[in-house]
């Protein structure tokens, strides 16, 4: 026999994690299958000899959906913010970076009129509504915003920054400007990673009574009897579920629903784009430049950073965790040889030396950042976390409209969780009438 679950939440990674610990609140049953041996998704932190290494650079967005949804659910997020320093590079010469006051006053990027114009871009970025940007991609409001080319360039560096995305021709000005929104608000980097996240997600919904099984990929998703949902494992083994959220990607969720349902919106979710990016992951047992904390490129799309200069990050307090980070285009074709090369290079030039003190590091080649580039019209697709199939609702860092990342994630999970509370007590208060 089948065992029967009020809802079972498909993905275990934080958007799953978010949407069980508001269910936690309900007296549901509640199933969270994971298809990996580890929970946790891309918010996963690995321990590397003695360093935590997450998934690449993770920052939390101190004004995001993310910390205000974590924080709500009783989670504790211990670290620092990065100072707002750093310097841009652009053809072998070094700038301070104008993303902070005296980066603004003191840069050699700029000169005295373009120092003008980017104060008042940024000040056009802080006030303006995003909902006004609807029908724009990023490249055109820049384009209409920016005079000069230098503030175009910078305008597209902090972009990245600010949402991993390197396609301002593809990408919706309206997401691209609220999460810049949010970004210039400042970052967390969190001690021990974040792993710690999804561990205290984890521990408050087994204390609650949900179960957690990981080793478990969902194949299909059936309709079954009186608006149910039939789930079957790789193993074969079947479950029974009321309410189903998807808490994968949206090409795992095509794959699980297949033709199982007669409707016609199977394969929307699968022209979904991802944003991904290369990271090199590397502990050093001493940083040749201890001052050199931030760097990107202007018209090449490299990250680095010194997050253990703000988290702890290791267990020996003198190793140096860092990250190089490359942005690709989604048409970029990724040569993986080349790719670790580059990632080197721009480390040479920021921190000249550093190979002679690696204690460990780790090649990311090519990995999903978000689930989704967010293009124009998307949010026609995302209604609110629901799918055309009843009792089926959809999470993850693709599945909010305006979000992404964690802030997605995080919202996405909130909403569908939410809209399965709603639903059950529509359902009581029409059978209390
Ligand atoms: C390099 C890098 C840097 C990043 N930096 C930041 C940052 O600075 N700030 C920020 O906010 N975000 C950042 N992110 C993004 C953030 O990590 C993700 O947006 C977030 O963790 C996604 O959570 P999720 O639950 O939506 O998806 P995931 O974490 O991918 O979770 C989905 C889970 O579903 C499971 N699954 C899939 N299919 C099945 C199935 N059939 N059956 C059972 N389980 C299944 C997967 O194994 C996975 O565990 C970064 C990501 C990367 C990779």
């Amino acid at each position: 026999m089948a065992q029967k679950w009020d809802v079972i939440i498909v993905g275990g990674g934080l958007a799953g994690y978010v949407a069980a610990n508001y269910l936690r609140q309900t007296n549901l049953s509640i199933l969270l299958l994971e298809k990996g041996k580890h929970v946790g998704g891309r918010a996963r932190t690995n321990k590397m000899n003695q360093q935590y290494f997450n998934l690449g650079p993770h920052a939390l967005y101190k004004r995001g959906k993310a910390r205000s949804i974590l924080e709500e659910l009783g989670i504790h997020l211990n670290g620092k913010s990065p100072k707002l320093g750093g310097i841009l590079m652009e053809n072998n010469f070094e700038y301070a970076a104008p993303f902070s006051p005296l980066g603004v006053l003191t840069t050699g990027l700029l000169r005295t009129k373009e120092r003008m114009e980017w104060i008042a871009v940024l000040l056009k970025v802080m006030r303006i509504d995003p909902q006004t940007l609807a029908n724009q991609t990023f490249q055109q409001w820049v384009k209409q915003i920016a005079h000069s080319e230098v503030i175009e360039s910078l305008l597209y560096t902090l972009g990245r920054l600010a949402t991993y995305c390197h396609a301002p021709d593809k990408m919706s000005a309206k997401v691209m400007v609220t999460n810049l929104k949010n970004a210039m608000g400042g970052v967390l980097y969190l001690d021990g990673g974040w792993q710690t996240i999804i561990d205290q997600l984890h521990n408050l919904a087994i204390l609650s009574g949900i179960q957690v099984r990981s080793h478990a990929p969902v194949k299909q998703i059936y309709p079954y009897e009186q608006k149910q949902f039939k789930l079957v494992l790789s193993n074969e083994e079947e479950m029974i579920g009321k309410y189903v959220i998807s808490a994968t990607g949206p090409q795992e969720l095509n794959e699980m629903i297949g033709e199982n349902f007669n409707i016609g919106q199977n394969g929307v979710f699968s022209r979904i784009t991802p944003i991904k990016g290369a990271t090199l992951d590397v502990a050093l047992s001493r940083l040749p430049n201890p001052k050199r904390l931030f760097a990107m490129g202007i018209t090449d799309p490299f990250y680095y950073s010194v997050h253990s200069h703000y988290a702890h990050l290791s267990d020996d307090t003198n190793h140096t965790i860092l990250h190089v980070f490359k942005y690709l285009h989604p048409d970029e074709h990724i040569d993986k040889t080349n790719i670790k090369s580059e990632l080197e290079q721009f480390l040479d030039k920021v921190q000249p030396g550093w190979k002679q003190y690696v204690v460990t590091s780790r090649l990311l080649p090519t990995i999903t950042v978000n689930q989704r580039l967010p293009q124009i019209g998307d949010e026609l697709k995302l209604q609110r976390s629901r799918t055309v199939i009843p009792g089926l609702y959809i999470a993850g860092d693709w599945a909010s409209p305006d979000l992404i990342l964690a802030d997605g994630a995080a919202s996405s999970g909130k909403h569908a969780a939410h809209e399965i509370i709603l639903n059950e007590t529509r359902k009581e208060s029409a059978n209390f009438k």
